[in-house]
């Protein structure tokens, strides 16, 4: 009897211990498949956000050297984080050097967009010591006309005779330009990003149509025969010939040159005097001094017109386009013609 008890007994114990140990077997196993579980499910998060970045890199790897580069492509993407503007907003195209980080940068992009005049001579050293391909960049001066730049009556002239005629490079001005531009990046981001060129296509075209329609109300003014007078550089070359209007102007294309001689100042003056101009025109992030001379000297009022080289820090965070700098344009000019 005693012994059935002893017997009883430790039975009893090895339940009770069988009980504890298959309680900690199953929390182990639980816990060890939750952690499991959250191991999948962190692994399957990577998974789904490196699927998803490529496009993310993709789309922010344009870089465009000017605004017109930057404008125009994030017209075409439809999204303004798709590719960035290398000129700092503000500062001044003709004396941009790219910094290392800029040169790093360039060299990532899967796209870089230049102008590739006078003041981008920088552009072909950097694509040759990098070992940049050609087919990662697009040249927009190789999809339009290019003219010279014109040394008018009474103009400095900043070249030696030995010098060879410069292209001028501000070949945005001209709206007929402005759509070959917007077709050559369109294409060019067709064949880099297939699956997105319908909506391309689409944006393109909406964007060409509004630059036509400007196109067009620019031709309608040149039917009035008024001689713009800038005293200031002149990167409105193509501008003027496309819509026919008569100039002149202190500097040609975009020269260092900020002094005028008496020379081209009574040259000037003389013209405002004799063609009785009420406004005179001054581009913008230049000096002001030598409009103000002119000013002063004939009453005439000073405006400027924007050749849209690069547009201010503020412009530049309310999202302003190169359309909508030429309806300012059209606007001064409008008032100017009709005055
Ligand atoms: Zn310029």
């Amino acid at each position: 009897m005693p012994r059935k008890t002893i017997k009883n007994a430790s039975s009893t114990r090895a339940h009770f211990l069988y009980g504890i140990i298959s309680y900690m077997l199953k929390n182990i196993m639980k816990t060890f498949f939750a952690t499991l579980l959250c191991i999948l499910l962190i692994i399957g998060g990577f998974f789904a956000l490196s699927k998803l970045k490529p496009d993310n890199t993709q789309a922010a790897s344009i870089i465009a050297t000017n605004f017109i580069g930057y404008d125009l492509t994030r017209a075409i993407t439809g999204n303004s984080g798709s590719v960035e503007l290398l000129l700092k907003p503000g500062s001044d195209m003709h004396s941009f050097e790219p910094t290392p980080q800029d040169i790093i940068d360039i060299s990532n992009a899967d796209l870089f967009i230049y102008n590739g005049g006078e003041s981008e001579k920088w552009v072909d050293r950097l694509l040759a010591d990098n070992n940049i391909p050609r087919e990662k960049t697009l040249r927009l001066m190789d999809f339009v006309n290019l003219k010279t730049e014109e040394l008018t009556e009474g103009m400095e002239s900043d070249e030696t005779e030995d010098d060879s005629p410069e292209y001028d490079e501000h070949i945005w001005t001209s709206l007929k330009n402005t759509v070959k531009l917007l077709a050559a990046i369109r294409q060019k981001l067709s064949e880099k990003d297939p699956e997105n060129s319908e909506k391309y296509q689409t944006n393109a075209d909406q964007y060409a149509a509004e630059i036509i329609k400007l196109d067009q109300s620019f031709r309608d003014l040149a039917t009035n025969n008024k001689t713009l007078i800038f005293a200031d550089r002149f990167p409105f070359r193509y501008f003027v010939d496309e819509y026919g209007f008569e100039y002149f102007a202190a500097f040609p294309g975009c020269s260092e040159q900020t002094e005028a001689s008496s020379g081209t100042v009574a040259f000037l003056v003389d013209k405002v005097k004799s063609e009785n101009l009420k406004t005179i025109f001054k581009t913008e992030f230049t000096s002001d001094k030598l409009a103000r001379t002119i000013s002063e000297a004939t009453g005439a009022e000073v405006k400027e017109l924007n050749a849209a080289h690069n547009i201010s820090p503020s412009d530049f965070e309310s999202g302003i386009t190169f359309v909508d700098i030429m309806k300012n344009n059209l606007k001064i000019l409008t008032e100017f013609f009709n005055s």
